[in-house]
Order: structure tokens, then sequence, then C-alpha cells
């Protein structure tokens, strides 16, 4: 049994953004606040993080269980998931927990250079890797972006495989390929760049960007659908009717139960 909690589903941003006046930011409805993006996976033996948004700290005081994670995995280098770095390595210095920081070599290079003082202070330590075990899945770090510096987390079990990817998916056949056959992909959703769809509301991009996911869910026989990483402009309350039950929106906390 094993079990991952989202602590933030939003993008590099936050909703609301500050100051947006735009429909989801001025919503008082708890699907509308959502922490930079970082999950918590329990399995029998272990905590681990994935990701360390710059939120950590009010993560950690809203959903902590007592327990220091004593393994981050990263899935990119940028701030909206690593910045909460220094706020947990001085958790674990004082909790005398010291703590592996796993990534592929080029994320750890620069986290390296702009985190030595962590790694010199002994509350963590970073493993440059594209590959891990984490029981009882063989855990690892695909790019499937080649334009971007972002990774996804594949997970491997005895009986079922997951993936963690807290960026859209990218339109190619290979990429697809890697997804194809998952019992659960948790997948980063956002609207489209300015210029698609400029004359509709931010609820028809919404549809159209599910309409897209439901397809592609068929097409690669993934079973269940998780979407995350969900920018200010999209608003799913509205579209919960077209969502299949097999296909859902992660809030803050929300808490589900991973194949392995
Ligand atoms: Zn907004």
């Amino acid at each position: 049994m094993a079990y991952l909690k989202f602590l933030g589903t939003s993008d590099a941003w936050g909703v609301p953004r500050l100051l947006c006046s735009c429909r989801v930011c001025t919503s008082h409805e708890a699907k509308n606040k959502r922490m930079r993006p970082s999950a918590f996976l329990q399995t029998d033996d272990e905590q681990i993080l994935l990701d360390i948004s710059p939120d950590f700290y009010q993560q950690f005081q809203a959903y902590n269980t007592g327990v220091v994670p004593r393994t981050v995995l990263v899935t990119q280098p940028q701030h909206s998931h690593t910045g909460g770095l220094n706020d947990y390595a001085d958790l674990c210095n004082r909790q005398h927990a010291p703590a592996l920081i796993i990534s592929p070599p080029d994320i750890i290079d620069g986290l390296r250079q702009q985190y030595a003082h962590l790694e010199a202070d002994g509350g963590i330590q970073f493993l440059a890797t594209r590959e891990t075990f984490i029981y009882p899945w063989h855990v690892t770090f695909q790019h499937v972006h080649p334009e971007s510096d972002a990774y996804t987390l594949l997970f491997h079990g005895p009986e079922a495989s997951w993936a963690y990817m807290p960026t859209p998916l990218p339109d190619l056949p290979e990429s697809r390929q890697l997804l194809r056959e998952l019992d659960l992909l948790i997948v980063g959703i956002s609207a489209p760049p300015s210029g698609q769809y400029q004359s509709h509301s931010n609820n028809v991009c919404t549809k159209k960007r599910i309409q897209h996911m439901l397809a592609l869910q068929q097409q690669l026989a993934i079973r269940t659908l998780i979407f995350t990483c969900l920018t200010h402009n999209l608003y799913p309350p509205d579209i919960n009717n077209y969502l299949s039950p097999t296909i859902r929106f992660a809030q803050d906390g929300m808490e589900i139960q991973v194949p392995v």
C-alpha cells in the first residue's frame, strides 16, 4: 500500500496570482487556492518528496505527519520546484535527519552550485542519477520534453506503473509511447500559450484542453489521469461534467492511493 498527497497543485506562480482579477483568482472556492507544485509519497517504509516547492514551509505546516521525508526526487531545476530547499535543509539539520536530494546530473550540478552551503552544513546530500529504487518501484527520470530541462518520474512496480509529470504532456510520438498503458498518470495542464483560443473564454479554453487529454487517455490506454500544476486561467469547477470517473483534478491536500 502506498499513497500520495498533493502538497501543491499550481503552476510556477501559485493561484491566486497576485493582484489578478480573473475569475479564478477572485474565486473563494478552495479548489482555486493552490500552492506551488510538490507531492508527498508514503510507502510502507519511506516518506519521499516529489519536488520541493517555494511553499514548502507552509505545506509542511499544513500537512506534515511528524516525520521529515528523507528523500527528495527533483524533476526540474526551476525555483517553483526547488525553492523550498533552504527551509527543508534547516528542518533536516534541526531534526538530525540528513536527507538525499536525487535528480539527473544536469539538475544536480545546478543545485550544487546554488546550494553548496546546504551540503556543507550536513543537512542534505545530492545524488546525481537517472534511476533509483524506492521499494517497490524502480524509478527512472525520463526526459520526455526535448526542449525543456524538466523530467518525468516513472515508477515501475511489480504489478503496475505510474508517472508524475508536473508539466504538460508534449505532443510527440516518443513521449506518448513512454506513457502507454500506465495505471496512473499525474500530469500538468496549463492554458495554451497566448495566441491560441484568444477569442474564447477561459472556460472554453479549459474544455478544449480537457477534451484533448480525454482523447489522449483513450489512445494511450492510461487507466487513471489526474491533472496538477494548474495555471490560474483554468477553471476546474465548471468542467466537471466533461470528466470521466477516471479523470480528475488534483487539489492541495488531496490524497490518493498509488499503484504498486
Ligand atoms: Zn488569475
